[in-house]
């Protein structure tokens, strides 16, 4: 067994990687992420990444959502907009809008998308995002059912020339690699390096330990963040935060590491400020100010 050489992360080695804002800078420049999710029970997800993505510093938004759910979307959501997508059935995207999507997230003017908050599992959905996915040429962030759909053809991720990063938690990864949980916990360094440089693609292991490991072969850890961050939606505000990052055009181990960074401290001012029993996802959004303040 070949121990590979890992790095904890820390607040001066991210800090200095966050974009300053230019005086004559507008919207655009800080980059515009696509967030394609959603489904009948799990509207949520999508908003939380959307708005996590703007409190990130994104310059713009936009939720890409099946028909139905719109409505749903426009009142959750003020500053991120939406793009309705007709349903497959009622409440979750299919295969029939596949080129509908892929030309709309193409032609838009965005520098991110996100794919997989809240999609749900039907088998059609699956099968939307893995051609998503096949499709796209932006930037990608693969996060929950994007993750599951990948994992009936992982090959995919093989094939494609864009920045591409992936954020399982241990049970994604572990349908997504075919190990079991407690391989992929014996050796969660080693396995997620393995993963990033044979798919070439950033892997972010999420965890009470989140592991980061770049195509290149580096490894990181990081230390902070609590255990009050384990509570739903927490995973789909780091996708949003990610999308930000990559979308304004920091490099990709750049903005995996910072991303992950912020969301822990974010999560351990909230936790200082409300207790880790209180802490919900959206209080992680809230506190991203402040955790910004810290890094600056
Ligand atoms: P998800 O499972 O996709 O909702 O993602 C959960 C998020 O919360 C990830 O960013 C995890 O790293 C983080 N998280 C979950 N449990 C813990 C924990 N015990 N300590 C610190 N962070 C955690
Ligand atoms: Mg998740």
């Amino acid at each position: 067994l070949v121990t590979s050489k890992r790095y904890i992360l820390t607040l001066d080695e991210v800090a200095f990687t966050f974009p300053v804002r230019e005086i004559m800078s507008h919207k655009y420049t800080y980059g515009h992420v696509a967030v394609i999710g959603g489904s009948a029970g799990k509207t949520g997800a999508p908003s939380m990444t959307a708005q996590s993505a703007l409190r990130a510093g994104a310059g713009l938004s936009t939720v890409v959502v099946p028909a139905s759910l719109n409505t749903v979307f426009e009142i959750k959501l003020t500053e991120a907009m939406s793009i309705p997508i007709p349903d497959a059935e009622k409440g979750h995207f299919g295969i029939d809008t596949i080129d509908e999507v892929v030309e709309t997230v193409e032609k838009g003017k965005f520098s991110a998308v996100v794919i997989g908050p809240g999609l749900g599992n039907e088998p059609e959905t699956f099968e939307f995002a893995r051609e998503f996915i096949r499709k796209t040429t932006k930037p990608l962030i693969i996060d929950a059912d994007g993750i599951n759909a990948l994992a009936e053809n992982t090959d995919i991720l093989k094939m494609k020339e864009q920045n591409i990063i992936i954020t399982p938690h241990i049970g994604e990864f572990s349908r997504l690699t075919g190990l079991s949980k407690e391989e992929i916990l014996k050796e969660p360094y080693e396995i997620a390096k393995e993963f990033a440089e044979e798919f070439g693609v950033t892997v972010i292991l999420k965890s009470g330990r989140t592991v980061i490991a770049t195509p290149n072969g580096k490894v990181y850890i990081n230390v902070i963040g609590n255990p009050g961050m384990a509570t739903a939606g927490t995973g789909d505000v780091l996708s949003g935060i990610l999308g930000a990052f990559l979308g304004m055009g920091i490099e990709m181990e750049d903005a995996a590491k910072l991303g992950v960074f912020l969301h822990s401290l974010a999560g351990d001012i909230a936790a200082e400020e409300l207790s880790q029993e209180s802490l919900k996802a959206c209080d992680i959004i809230d506190f991203l100010p402040k955790a910004i303040k810290r890094i600056k």
